[in-house]
């Protein structure tokens, strides 16, 4: 058989791949030389997924109350429990839980069926985690969650900085793609994170700043910029804000930051001297009490300069899920509504209702996942949907978490995996179709919309996500508006959608592929949006934003501690990330050795004089506990991470590691504009293990 084009299901850079089944259940995949991502090149974990398919694992048959049964009696029980529980407490005592691994089609089938159809806005995602503070913040500049830059940007680049992002482990093309434009231009990388990652390796500078504290550093770049006489005037004729941001922004100090005032004072020459600079920011940024402030404070600084929606220019979010950005674009969030529509704007709720023939829609945003999830505790809400994401583990405050899905009047998981630490807990279980099994579209971080294809068949009875939701939906008398026959209509639908929206004035508008056949679905080449859209080529060149009077907006920002305060009992604070070759909560990361043998353990990082000061040796077990959970990991001691920070991976499970679940120590304070939660500045102690 010849290959097949698809798209890897890791990280947002979606990279494409070529995949060739080998017989028996085997996949042969190689990196795509042709799609605009990736060149051919894959990373460790995609160049190891040929490694991660199989059945070992997988959840063959839908299950009730632990017993195997049929499709119908499953999907019957299902629609019946929401159905009455709607009826006995109201829309908004029903919720679903959504993730950044599902298709667009999924999402935007999951999205039509509780915003339009139950009549909620209590659909969340895990990308509530990832980056929600960056829809936030591209909201307050532009009007709409729009990612100004490109790919090609990284290639154009004099100056690249990394702001709260470990590329080399967590978006690897994309980091050798700098590496590339290092070789190729001279351009120059800095890297501004408390902990010296692999992305420091090729650094020309790195600025190690304390936790929490990056909108002091970007207000005093602001405010460096304005005295170095950098501002760019005929840009900022677009802006408004101008004069309140800077003013608050020379309000703050370096002190925050922990940085001697000569290193920033490089950071500050290095930037304001080059013309072309993007600033990548992930989670480091996102993840934080502070975040969408965080985001701002960038954005402002690109805007001062006119470093925006030129060539090798701008603020550029990488985001880690591979199609976080196709859930924004449907609007997956509980306070978006579809195609970057308003769910506050009372015309835009009208048009989406009016479009879908739906029998209702919410007036206004329903619960983010942390709030959702305390609803849930709370007995709020009564019947739960998690698709494709594992909150017991992943969720600030896991433990509790845990508890509500076990306490919950009836919850339901749709899962390629038959044991995750959620699934466990499930009242009904309904098996999915894996990557390579399903079929439908992605975007990833620079707006590409790329293909999944479907090369092998779904074991068992598992079907696609899409085809769960419709048929429950259809049980529960939503009829004709989810009688979809293939991903390729309800792709169709969500284009002709977005032409809604592009006659809003909005940026998301792919309304020129609402037409397209099957057969052209199927041979959809990787495409970035605008796609026929109504104001075309690149973003910002014109100075024009999303906001009704069409001006951005700099946002007066000033630095906030993170909200959780060290305490005599928990003087350290606690980072959390990825690792090189592990992918969230290891479904498919673990089935490959060569991935698990990278890093084997949960562990800690944890600076040498730490670790002299609290007795504890190189590779020994560490307690570590917070106010709201317990870990024991195995120590690694390294002045890689700052003296008062800790440092521990996110990935292992209750079922793979029982005591490395690093969420249970991360509480759920949340930013108060984005509800991201802030998972790398935990408050905890840490001691020396005595079994
Ligand atoms: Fe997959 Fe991301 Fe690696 Fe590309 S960089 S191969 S999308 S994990």
């Amino acid at each position: 058989m010849s290959s097949v084009r698809s798209t890897c299901p890791y990280c947002g850079v979606g990279c494409g791949v070529l995949l060739t089944p080998k017989g028996a259940g085997g996949l042969d995949v190689k990196g795509d030389p042709d799609h605009p991502a990736n060149r051919g090149r894959l990373c460790s974990k995609g160049s190891a997924l040929g490694e991660t398919v199989g059945l070992a694992g997988r959840l063959l048959a839908p299950r009730v109350d632990g017993q195997d049964t049929d499709w119908n009696s499953a999907l019957d029980h299902v629609a019946d429990r929401f159905s009455r529980t709607i009826a006995e407490h109201g829309p908004d005592s029903v919720a679903f839980y959504a993730s950044g691994q599902m298709l667009t089609e999924d999402y935007y089938v999951a999205n039509k069926f509780m915003k339009g159809f139950v009549g909620t806005a209590n659909i969340d995602t895990n990308s509530r985690l990832c980056m929600a503070s960056t829809v936030a913040g591209h909201k307050r500049s532009f009007g709409t969650d729009t990612v100004p830059g490109t790919y090609e940007d990284l290639d154009e680049a004099d100056l690249v900085v990394l702001v709260g992002s470990n590329l080399a482990w967590c978006h690897p093309i994309l980091h050798q793609r700098v590496l590339a434009a290092k070789e190729k231009r001279g351009t120059k990388l800095i890297v501004v994170d408390p902990r010296r990652t692999a992305s420091c390796d090729a650094a020309d500078l790195h600025l190690p700043l304390k936790l929490g504290s990056d909108v002091a550093l970007f207000n005093r770049l602001l405010t460096a910029i304005a005295e170095a006489g950098a501002l760019d005037r005929t840009y900022l004729s677009h802006v408004n804000g101008f004069d309140a941001a800077l003013e608050t922004a020379r309000a703050d100090s370096i002190e925050p930051t922990g940085l001697s005032s000569d290193l920033v004072d490089e950071f500050c020459r290095m930037w304001i001297g080059t013309k072309r600079v993007v600033t990548i920011f992930s989670q480091g940024v996102n993840q934080s009490s502070a975040g969408t402030d965080k985001v701002n404070s960038i954005v402002n600084c690109h805007l001062a300069t006119g470093r925006i929606g030129t060539p090798g220019c701008g603020p550029f979010s990488v985001t880690g899920q591979p199609n976080a950005m196709g859930g924004r674009e449907v609007g997956g969030l509980a306070n978006t509504l579809a195609c970057h529509l308003d769910i506050e704007n009372a015309a835009h709720r009208t048009a989406v209702k009016d479009f879908w023939d739906a029998p209702r829609i919410p007036e206004g945003p329903g619960l983010k996942a942390v709030d959702l999830f305390r609803a849930v505790a709370k007995g709020q809400v009564k019947a739960l949907w998690i698709m494709h994401t594992n909150p017991a583990v992943t969720l600030p405050e896991a433990d509790a978490v845990q508890a509500a899905i076990k306490g919950c009047d009836f919850t339901v998981v749709s899962e390629i995996a038959a044991t995750t630490d959620t699934s466990v807990l499930a009242d009904v279980l309904l098996p999915a179709s894996a990557w390579a099994e399903k079929d439908g579209t992605v975007t990833n971080t620079d707006r590409t919309i790329s293909r999944q294809r479907s090369v092998l068949p779904a074991p068992g009875a598992a079907k696609p996500d899409w085809w769960h939701i419709a048929e429950v939906a259809k049980r529960m008398g939503f009829g004709s508006a989810f009688d979809f026959a293939n991903s390729a209509e309800i792709f169709r639908e969500h284009a002709a959608l977005s032409g809604i929206a592009g006659g809003f004035g909005r940026d998301f508008d792919i309304s020129g592929l609402a037409e397209i056949t099957d057969s052209e679905f199927d041979a959809l080449a990787p495409a970035r949006w605008p796609v026929a859209g109504r104001r075309g080529g690149r973003f910002f060149a014109d100075g024009q934003s999303f906001h009704s009077d069409k001006r951005m907006r700099m946002v007066p920002v000033a630095w906030r501690a993170p909200d959780a305060r060290r305490a005599p009992r928990f003087p350290f604070r606690l980072n959390t990330g990825r690792v090189r070759d592990h992918w969230h909560t290891m479904t498919r990361t673990s089935l490959s050795p060569r991935l698990s043998a990278h890093l084997a353990e949960p562990f800690v990082e944890i600076h040498p004089v730490d670790a002299v000061n609290l007795g504890i040796e190189p590779d020994t077990l560490v307690e570590v506990t917070s106010p709201t959970g317990r870990a024991v990991l195995r120590a690694t001691i390294s002045d890689a991470t700052r003296q008062g920070e800790l440092f521990a991976p996110i990935h292992w499970t209750g079922q793979t590691a029982p005591t490395g679940r690093i969420d249970a120590l991360v509480a759920g304070a949340t930013d108060p504009f984005s509800g991201q939660p802030e998972s790398k500045a935990a408050v905890c102690a840490a001691k020396a293990f005595n079994a």
